[in-house]
């Protein structure tokens, strides 16, 4: 029992995170701001770097579920076997799974009761085969209502910690530290906290533009006490990858600052959570 009450730990949940060696948890203060972004660009920079075929991606954003789309893998169907639920292994060296490999069509809505969607995640955690992975990236569902409650609950005890997105705007900043206060209440450790869109490099002249005035993300970690673990500036060729599938980290793209810095801040967290 914990301070939110009810929750029991599920042995089978616990038997299979027991083959991962770390777990980390992508937490947003709302929707919209790059929580599945950094989810999937983590996963693949750590495939990229050592952990190929290592790195799973589970897309706990049972109402919004995009990473399957944001992979090309949307007509994928996992293999099921009795109770255990195969991942989709991804070319690009990760292993995915999500409600949407699931859903009928594209325009299949997730409406689902409170009780459905947290059955949905339970199993998820306790019946899919990930086997032996260095990480587990988990893309929560944006903000701290009741689905984030579910998925957290369930993880609690079982995750490295959470890694909080924001953009650079005070109104985010005002959102994302209910955020953080939410992990915290949860006792959940915090990783850090990454800013997103923190402006972007015109292509005609290369000049940096600030899309927001402020830094968010430097000051709440400041303010809070948390890692800064990096700026992702906007990037056309990263929406635009996002949107097609394709895997702009497995592109020579050495003079994105977005490329670069995905990479900065993968490393980083690879380093915390290894210490
Ligand atoms: P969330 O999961 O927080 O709802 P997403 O990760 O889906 O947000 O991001 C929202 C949209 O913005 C997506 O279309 C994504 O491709 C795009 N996006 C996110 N971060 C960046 C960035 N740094 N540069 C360009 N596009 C981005």
């Amino acid at each position: 029992m914990n301070k939110v009450g009810f929750y029991l730990q599920d042995p089978k949940i616990t038997e299979k995170m027991g083959k991962i060696k770390h777990k980390i948890a992508i937490l947003s203060g709302k929707g919209g701001v790059g929580k599945s972004m950094l989810s999937l660009m983590l996963s693949l920079a750590l495939a990229k770097n050592k952990h190929r075929g290592l790195v799973g991606l589970l897309d706990a954003d049972i109402t919004g579920p995009s990473i399957p789309k944001m992979l090309n893998l949307r007509d994928k169907k996992p293999t099921i076997s009795g109770e255990t639920i195969f991942p989709i292994e991804s070319e690009y060296g990760i292993k995915v799974m999500s409600i949407d490999f699931f859903l009928k069509s594209d325009d299949t809505p997730v409406i689902w009761r409170g009780p459905l969607k947290s059955k949905a995640i339970t199993q998820f955690l306790s019946q899919v085969e990930w086997g032996e992975l260095d990480f587990l990236i988990i893309d929560l569902p944006p903000g701290t209502g009741d689905e984030a409650l579910t998925v957290t609950q369930t993880l609690q005890g079982n995750i490295d910690g959470a890694i909080i997105v924001t953009i650079p705007s005070q109104v985010s900043k005002f959102v994302v530290k209910k955020a953080i206060s939410f992990a915290k209440e949860l006792n959940v450790p915090i990783i850090g906290i990454v800013e997103n869109m923190s402006g972007v490099t015109c292509p005609k002249c290369g000049a940096f533009i600030e899309t927001f005035p402020g830094k968010a993300g430097e000051e709440i970690a400041k303010e809070l006490n948390i890692n800064f673990l990096g700026k992702v500036p906007i990037d056309p060729k990263l929406s635009k990858s996002l949107d097609k599938g394709i895997n702009l980290l497995a592109e020579d793209l050495e003079t994105s600052i977005t490329v670069k810095n995905l990479f900065e801040i993968s490393a980083k967290v690879e380093e915390l959570v290894e210490k």
